[in-house]
């Protein structure tokens, strides 16, 4: 019996799993990582071509279905089956992945696949069509996001094929389709989470100005300002040094109360892409994580206000004069756009990870 709550849905026709292991292009000498064997269906077809298979699967009942469809075949001694969430895994080295994936971890599994090094030659995933389609989407596309820009930094993406609700059992809702994620090589010369982390930030309104992004949500800056301090704690740069920011300082963080009531004026029509993380929240753990960690207190704290200036002032810089993005909405940039930001953003010291 099947558990569609985690995407269970088996591939029925095996012409389509013929097709999808063939487009992998496997050698003899590869190892395979396949995502949620549910009963083997793919399995035994990479069996067939590779050295060797490693497979995550998560419900227990079906990593033991995989390893039963093998045992007492020359194939056992080739596949090693890891029960458990592929999200949480430490994943092995492998040259290939293959996968049907659960729909549900479709966002998460992209980027922990984007982010492996060395990385792998190439990685063929069935995804729901649409989700597909944000792989590739460019800019001003309605499904352009944080996972295109992403996605298309790292790797090439091409389309393979679609496969329509009925090669399932059960059938899902939606309409599938196949891709190819083929990282590229040489990996581009810059941090993963640096670019990631600037993303973040751009498409937390992927609909509104960069500069409402970054201003409009108070988490934001303060995630920005316990990067800083961070940052100048380990170049050994004083906190406050730096151009001393237009007028007035003020002593209790004036700006983040403008930002809090900026964003309240939003609430209603932030546009809320449905796989895309919680973003504020994640920006709010991350800058009281980072504060944490630099055990902030005492003298220290009441400094804040002339830190937090310092880092809008370093922001507002990027954006409007070295940049001169400031209006332009994360879904009209492209990489060149985003690499422009980042490394001016880098040079004032200013680090998104
Ligand atoms: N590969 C099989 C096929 O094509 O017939 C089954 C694919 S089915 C769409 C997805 C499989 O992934 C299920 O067996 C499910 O139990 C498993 N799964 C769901 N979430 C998972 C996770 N987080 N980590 C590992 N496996 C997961």
């Amino acid at each position: 019996k099947m558990n569609t709550d985690i995407g269970q849905h088996v591939l029925k026709n095996p012409g389509i799993a013929d097709a999808i292991v063939q487009k992998a292009d496997l050698k003899q000498s590869d190892t395979v990582l396949e995502v949620g064997p549910g009963t083997g269906n793919l399995t035994v077809k990479i069996l067939e071509k590779a050295k060797r298979v490693i497979a995550v699967e998560m419900d227990p009942r079906m990593a033991a279905e995989t390893v039963k469809r093998v045992q007492a075949t020359p194939m056992q001694k080739k596949l090693e089956v890891l029960v458990g969430d592929v999200i949480k895994t430490e994943l092995p080295r492998f040259d290939v992945c293959i996968s049907n994936t659960p729909y549900q971890i479709s966002s998460p599994l992209v980027f922990k696949l984007l982010a492996l090094q060395p990385a792998p030659r190439t990685m063929i995933l069935m995804f729901q069509r649409e989700f597909a389609m944000r792989l590739f989407a460019k800019p001003g596309d309605k499904l352009y996001s944080r996972l295109s820009v992403n996605a298309q930094m790292w790797a090439k993406i091409d389309h393979v094929m679609k496969v329509g609700r009925n090669n399932f059992n059960p059938p899902p809702a939606v309409e599938s389709s196949v891709v190819r994620i083929t990282p590229k090589v040489p990996r581009p010369r810059i941090s993963y989470e640096e670019w990631d982390g600037l993303l973040r930030v751009c498409f937390v309104r992927k609909n509104k100005t960069l500069r409402a992004s970054f201003f409009g949500t108070s988490s934001v800056m303060d995630m920005l300002e316990a990067n800083y301090r961070t940052w100048c704690a380990t170049e050994g740069v004083p906190l406050e040094e730096g151009p001393a920011p237009d007028g007035e300082m003020e002593a209790d963080d004036g700006g983040d109360r403008a930002g809090d009531q900026e964003e309240e004026e939003w609430g209603g029509i932030m546009d809320v892409d449905e796989e895309e993380d919680d973003l504020p929240a994640f920006f709010k753990e991350e800058a009281e994580r980072k504060a944490a960690l630099l055990n902030r207190s005492g003298s220290k704290r009441k400094k804040k206000g002339k830190v937090a200036e310092l880092v809008r002032e370093k922001v507002r810089k990027v954006l409007e004069d070295v940049t001169e993005l400031a209006d332009r909405r994360a879904r009209l940039c492209d990489e060149t756009d985003f690499l422009k930001l980042l490394s001016a953003f880098n040079d004032e010291g200013i680090r998104f990870a």
